[in-house]
């Protein structure tokens, strides 16, 4: 027998001495320090009680420590479920509940607010803090460097991950070892990644991006990371000289962008800039060839599929779109109402299939059935087309589509317009209520630094290019786009701020 995702994103660095993480104090763990941390972890949390299909919750700050608990995790066929660090302990009772995690990892400072919940559901709770001390750290310190992998087989649960919660209440997928290492090996092939690359890191690991999308690539290809606790300019404009390629949200593009210290000359050693999470802007694409003569990669995914699409490595990457379906994932785009595929160039919903593709919501039934298919097919809940040349382009969410006296309006096509015009940074396009139509079209814009846009100007231009009924009843400038950590644009926020416009 055998444990898939661990013998191959592992256990075949056992007993090597490469470098595995680049640490910001400059010292470096190599691949075999750091199986035998995960080996000690997984001792430690099976000395708990703990054993395999337990589900191991876990809220605790970026650390080599933090990945080792990961690989501890699946050394031991526990269900990892990581959380995001901005959680408050209310929204953490909600995942520590619904998941029914046996055991709670947690910063020193949670863990008396999490062991009224604990007890509750009997579940042992153990610290581990950003500095990589704690009572798990303590534990496996006394525990032996070496654990026999408990077996599991491909279709057995891995993870379960929360979606990001940009439109509702977030999700816990089901993941299985499966959907992540077949996932892992086709993005090394995908993007070229060998052992040589060196992946700079400055992304959270509660979130797919971070931990299944960086880490484990860099894990299959035998590669390393610069590991650095989150996105800061001055360290990650420190170690790109070090680095070969680097993962982001858009907002790390745009920040490198805005300071003059991201030249070339500093881009140039670089084989490869990753995008994904949010829309890149096309302008953004272009303003970073126009600096580094690199064209960013951009791909698309999501908590519940991982990667789906990806532009080409080699071959043209264009910007605006998230490039073609992986080899082995089937992405189609059909009519919300019949289901039925809609032509190349018509706007509609994506569905994927594929080897990718979760098993469904942990507890959430009817949620299940609602978006899984019984073909296998996973609606998205994305809106998109695919063009002539075969790019699948994302207009936007099912969510976020505005319909004004019976019209389909995709905010996405308003706010490129609105992009364009002079002054504007970026925009927002919201439905919000309307006693007429249902709802109309709201725009909000954020300015360019130290400009005002002329709204009226800006109402003219967009009369010129789009439809009459695609036009913004009102133009709001504020100063930013509210977001959550992955820099997503939470646009429930800005509907709920200006619901009663025109109540
Ligand atoms: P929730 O499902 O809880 O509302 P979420 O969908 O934001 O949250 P994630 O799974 O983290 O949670 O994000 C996946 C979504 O991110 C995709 O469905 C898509 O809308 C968006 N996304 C990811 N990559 C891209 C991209 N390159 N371009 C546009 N959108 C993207
Ligand atoms: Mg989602």
């Amino acid at each position: 027998m055998a444990n898939p995702l661990y013998d191959h994103l592992f256990g075949t660095h056992a007993g090597k001495d490469t470098p595995f993480l680049f640490l910001p104090d400059g010292t470096t763990l190599s691949h075999s320090a750091f199986l035998q941390q995960a080996a000690r972890i997984a001792n430690a949390v099976t000395g708990l009680g703990l054993s395999a299909g337990d589900r191991v919750a876990v809220q605790v700050e970026k650390s080599p420590e933090a990945l080792a608990l990961y690989a501890a995790c699946v050394q031991a066929g526990l269900i990892f479920l990581p959380l995001n660090t901005a959680y408050t302990e209310d929204e953490l009772a909600y995942f520590i509940e619904n998941s029914g995690a046996s055991l709670i990892v947690c910063d020193d400072s949670r863990q008396s607010g999490l062991s009224a919940i604990a007890g509750r559901l009997g579940a042992q709770v153990e610290t581990l803090n950003a500095d990589g001390s704690g009572s798990l750290t303590d534990k496996a310190g006394d525990c032996p460097a070496s654990f026999d992998t408990v077996d599991r087989k491909a279709d057995d649960l891995a993870a379960f991950l929360y979606t990001s919660g940009t439109t509702g209440r977030s999700k816990g997928a089901m993941l299985t070892q499966d959907n992540l290492l077949s996932n892992a090996q086709t993005l090394v092939k995908e993007w070229r990644f060998t052992s040589d690359d060196v992946l700079l890191h400055a992304l959270p690991i509660f979130h797919t991006h971070g931990l299944f999308v960086a880490t484990n690539v860099t894990l299959a290809a035998g590669g390393s990371m610069i590991f650095l606790p989150k996105f800061d300019l001055d360290r990650v404009i420190e170690w790109l000289p070090r680095a070969t390629s680097m993962m982001g949200v858009p907002t790390f593009y745009t920040r490198l962008l805005d300071d003059a210290r991201f030249t070339r000359d500093l881009a140039q050693h670089m084989r490869l800039f990753i995008s994904g999470s949010a829309p890149l802007l096309a302008e953004t694409h272009v303003q970073f060839e126009n600096r580094t003569g690199h064209r960013i990669l951009e791909r698309y995914g999501m908590t519940e599929t991982n990667m789906n699409t990806s532009n080409p490595y080699e071959g043209e990457r264009r910007a605006g779109t998230v490039g073609f379906p992986l080899p082995g994932v089937e992405l189609k785009v059909t009519d919300p109402d019949s289901g039925n595929t809609l032509p190349n160039g018509e706007i509609g919903q994506i569905e994927v299939r594929g080897p990718n593709v979760f098993k469904g919501y942990w507890q959430m039934p009817e949620k299940t059935a609602a978006e899984l298919r019984e073909d296998g097919f996973f609606i998205t809940g994305d809106l998109g087309k695919i063009d002539e040349d075969g790019y699948v382009h994302i207009v936007g969410r099912n969510k976020d589509l505005i319909i004004s006296g019976g019209y389909n309006i995709y905010p996405k096509e308003i706010e490129l317009v609105l992009d364009e015009q002079p002054g504007v940074l970026e925009s927002a396009v919201i439905g919000v209520p309307h006693p007429d139509f249902g709802e109309t079209v709201v725009a909000v814009l954020v300015a360019q630094p130290g400009a005002a846009p002329d709204t009226r100007a800006i109402m003219e231009n967009v009369g010129q290019s789009l439809a009459r009924f695609k036009h913004p009843r009102s133009i709001e400038v504020i100063d930013e786009l509210p977001r959550n950590t992955m820099g997503k644009v939470q646009k429930n926020i800005l509907r709920e701020r200006y619901k009663d416009m025109f109540a």
